[in-house]
């Protein structure tokens, strides 16, 4: 099985899905660059990962961190759906970069069962 990565330090979360890569950047993010509990934002994407997403965002020291720590486990959870991503864009500082993996035409047809020749 292909090896998951995370990648936590002061400057970046960065997880991966089934699919996609996520990646904060802790410099940009309002409450973790200001060092405040009551940013602006009011953790737009931790509220969307709970009301969207699989709880895999929480707060702890005035930073989204991951909720899930085990890798394999962020993988069977999360279920892709850009909240935390669309909601960081839209009430606080775009912060969050999600890159989705798209198959090329061929292998998603292999995938998704679809037989050869039609
Ligand atoms: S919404 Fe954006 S700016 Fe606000 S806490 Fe989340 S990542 Fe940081
Ligand atoms: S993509 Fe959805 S489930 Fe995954 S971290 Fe973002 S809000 Fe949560």
């Amino acid at each position: 099985m292909e090896e998951r990565k995370e990648r936590i330090d002061n400057d970046y979360l960065e997880f991966e899905t089934r699919k996609m890569k996520i990646t904060i950047d802790y410099k940009k993010c309002e409450p973790a660059r200001d060092n405040t509990s009551n940013p602006r934002c009011g953790f737009a994407c931790v509220k969307a990962c709970r009301l969207y997403g699989r709880n895999i965002l929480r707060i702890e020291k005035n930073k989204p961190v991951l909720a899930v720590k085990e890798p394999s486990e962020i993988i069977r959870l999360d279920n892709e759906c850009l909240a935390c991503e669309y909601n960081c864009e839209m009430q606080g500082t775009g912060c969050i970069k999600i890159e989705v993996q798209m198959l090329p035409l061929i292998e998603y047809r292999r995938e998704v069962g679809v037989p050869e020749g039609v």
